[in-house]
């Protein structure tokens, strides 16, 4: 969530009158950013993870996870709270972190005080950072109170107590939700209104039906006796009655269901534009993938589902399109619009020669008079595209007392828009009155249950984009490709049985092994230690690779020849007999080109090693499992192994509970769950003993 204002929203009538002029300041502001910082060059790696957490209340007496609506109250004294802590708690110079409100009153995110470099040191202080962010959470709340890196809540929206203190669902006052009552969303005015706007602008109530996993003794049809159907207190409330509901579904009516997921997201700090351009772009076909990888919410409202991720969800959640966007009615001109503002990327950006015109191959509705006032400007086709592509969507919140600004000093107008625009990968420009420079965030991820595995996965990426930038990596697949392995990533056990379309050759033409780019000639940039000896190794992970001029003798074949199907194990470990040495093997030979000691590699080696584990299909090592489960695919089983399981697909109270208990067991270390984590785990306490 982008800054929270403090002042009147105005009500959905009255943003609709001002759409127009947002979009069109919104533009304005981005053309004075853009004359500022077009030619800038030469920012250094920084990096940083945003990780959400839910806070639960244990109630051992009724047996309940409930989720605890304090949060607000937690976060004013989270605010500035490294003096918090014993001297024990605190890794030495670690600075004090960042926590923000999220949507659900419920929720927490935070981020590290300071970005990371690119020093080995600082990627193996990833875990300690989250942990160290951990510690503090749980400081500040009750002792029965634990803030958990889960993506979904299992009985978010059940009949029954599921927060604390509890609500009854007819006060719904901005979502009409038969489920959710509004006090489970952060109380900040920008919330409830974006929940009501939401709903108005759509012209009926959210509906999101995810399909239920039919189990041994699941009713069929499925008809839940969990929904009030007869309920009458909101003009929607027939809805479900009348067919918003699908049998053999779990149907869900509020952007809390899908807002209130949490998630773990990475943003990354380019050298210059066309690298974050670049990047943004390399890393649109890894989004699926890594979904796929990370897949942790199996469970919605009480029952399994046949899916295993929040993306939909999501997506269904903030789906504040019109019948005619949605092409539910018929119109005359072409208005239809073909995803919800939280959906995965529909644009390549860079204009680098890999990106052929081909790949953008799904139609991207934008707006004229913005896409106009881009190209006017001079922004290229592509970019003016992009942009403008995000402005089809109508602000959702304004503020009165921000209506009008100075937009020679303000990105806000913008902002209401960018960051509305919840994609796979975002790009974000340069702050005004700041050193930030150009950068993009990687979003596709769900969030894991141990500092372990989100630092295990933030390492992954970061040392997959140097890769990509070091060796120049080309992933590009048609775009519909991407999308259409979005819905294979949330398919229940995508990441073992799933299949999806991956770039063949990824390395440059005539390239049989990675080669790393000489240093770049930017002549801003920080000076690179090289030398011309091929043994010359780099201490830190950088930015500013030159990028390969498109050799003149490249044959071009069929676009369709340039990928084909994959399972997850393949794109990580590479294929036998092909060309594809695998994400994990660009991803080391990319760390071969690093100095790094002895000890760090190991530790490096640790996260690797567990994501080749998570990647691999069943595997038995002296009799046991080596490969490692998805959350999904644990939670799944934990549930279904559970005393009280009826085999009917619901999650009751006592599984919920003890799924909850057994989760904080295991982020703690009291409890080992070897199919989910290493052997060795344990929770980083930030006096890791690095062997140097
Ligand atoms: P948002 O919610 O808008 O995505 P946040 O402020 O929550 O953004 O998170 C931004 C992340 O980017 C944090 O992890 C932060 O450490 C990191 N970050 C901050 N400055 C930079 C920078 N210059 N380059 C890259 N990352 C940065
Ligand atoms: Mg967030
Ligand atoms: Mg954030
Ligand atoms: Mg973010």
């Amino acid at each position: 969530m982008g800054l929270l204002h403090l002042g009147t929203p105005l009500t959905w009538d009255e943003t609709k009158q001002y759409a127009d002029h947002v979009r069109e300041h919104g533009i304005i502001q981005f053309l004075h950013t853009w004359d500022r910082v077009k030619d800038r060059c030469g920012d250094e790696l920084l990096w940083g993870d945003e990780v959400e957490y839910m806070v639960i209340t244990l109630d051992n007496e009724t047996k309940n996870a409930k989720l605890s609506l304090r949060q607000t109250e937690v976060l004013q004294k989270l605010r500035n709270a490294k003096g918090d802590l014993t001297d024990d708690d605190t890794p030495a110079s670690m600075t004090a972190p960042t926590f923000h409100p999220e949507y659900g009153r419920y929720m927490q995110e935070s981020t590290p005080g300071s970005p990371y470099t690119g020093s080995i040191q600082d990627l193996l202080s990833v875990e300690i950072n989250m942990h160290y962010r951990r510690t503090l959470a749980r400081k500040h709340l009750k002792a029965n109170e634990i803030p958990f890196t889960f993506t979904s809540f299992p009985r978010l929206g059940t009949p029954g107590v599921f927060t604390e203190p509890h609500f009854s669902p007819d006060n719904a006052k901005s979502s009409h939700s038969l489920f959710l009552p509004d006090e489970i969303t952060n109380p900040h005015p920008r919330f409830p209104t974006i929940t009501a706007n939401i709903r108005s602008r759509r012209g009926s109530k959210i509906a999101i039906n995810v399909p239920i996993f039919i189990d041994e003794r699941t009713p069929r049809p499925f008809v839940d006796p969990t929904i009030p159907w007869h309920r009458s207190i909101y003009p929607e409330d027939p809805d479900a009655k009348n067919g918003a509901a699908l049998n053999d579904h779990i149907y869900m009516d509020a952007a809390g269901f899908g807002m209130g997921c949490c998630c773990l997201q990475l943003t990354f700090q380019s050298c210059n534009v066309d690298e974050a351009r670049l990047m943004y772009d390399a890393l649109v076909p890894v989004a699926p993938i890594m979904l796929a990888l990370t897949a942790a919410s199996p469970v919605w409202r009480g029952y399994l589902a046949d899916v295993d991720c929040r993306w939909n969800v999501i997506a269904g959640s903030v789906d504040d399109r019109t019948p005619e966007e949605r092409s539910l009615k018929p119109s005359k001109d072409n208005v239809v619009v073909p995803k919800s503002r939280y959906d995965s990327v529909d644009l390549y950006i860079s204009n680098d020669w890999i990106n052929k015109p081909e790949y953008n191959d799904e139609r991207v509705p934008y707006n004229e008079a913005n896409f106009k006032h881009l190209r006017d400007h001079g922004i290229d086709e592509l970019l003016a595209k992009h942009i403008s592509h995000l402005f089809i969507r109508d602000p959702l919140v304004i503020f009165s007392e921000a209506i009008h600004q100075d937009d020679t000093a303000s990105t806000d107008h913008f902002e209401t828009i960018q960051s509305s625009n919840w994609q796979t990968l975002r790009f974000k420009p340069p702050p005004p009155n700041s050193e930030i420079g150009w950068r993009i965030e990687f979003r596709s991820m769900e969030v894991q249950m141990t500092d372990f595995e989100n630092a295990a996965f933030a390492v992954f990426i970061v040392l997959l984009s140097r890769a990509i930038l070091a060796f120049n990596l080309n992933f590009y697949i048609p775009i519909s490709k991407v999308d259409a392995n979005m819905g294979r990533a949330q398919m229940r056990d995508a990441a073992r049985s799933g299949k999806f379309h991956f770039r063949k050759s990824v390395l440059p033409p005539g390239h049989t092994s990675p080669i790393i780019s000489t240093p770049s000639s930017c002549a801003s940039c920080s000076p690179v230690e090289w030398s011309q000896g091929a043994t010359a190794k780099e201490e830190k992970l950088r930015n500013c690779f030159p990028s390969i001029p498109r050799p003149p003798h490249v044959e071009d074949g069929p676009i369709e020849d340039e990928y084909e199907e994959m399972t997850v194990e393949e794109i990580f470990v590479g294929k036998a007999g092909s060309k594809f040495p695998g994400l994990l093997g660009v991803v080391e030979a990319y760390i071969d080109t690093l100095d790094v000691s002895v000890g760090d590699r190991l530790q490096i080696n640790k996260y690797l090693e567990f994501i080749r584990r998570r990647a691999t299909g069943m595997f038995f090592l002296s009799f046991h499992a080596w490969s490692l489960q998805t959350p999904a695919t644990w939670i799944r089983d934990f549930v279904r192994s559970h005393p009280s399981y009826k085999f009917d697909s619901a999650v009751n109270q006592e599984v919920n509970y003890d799924l909850m208990v057994a989760v904080d067991e295991i982020e703690r270390g009291v409890r080992r769950a070897p199919e989910l984590l290493p052997e060795d785990y344990v929770p980083s306490n930030g006096r890791h003993s690095r062997t140097t």
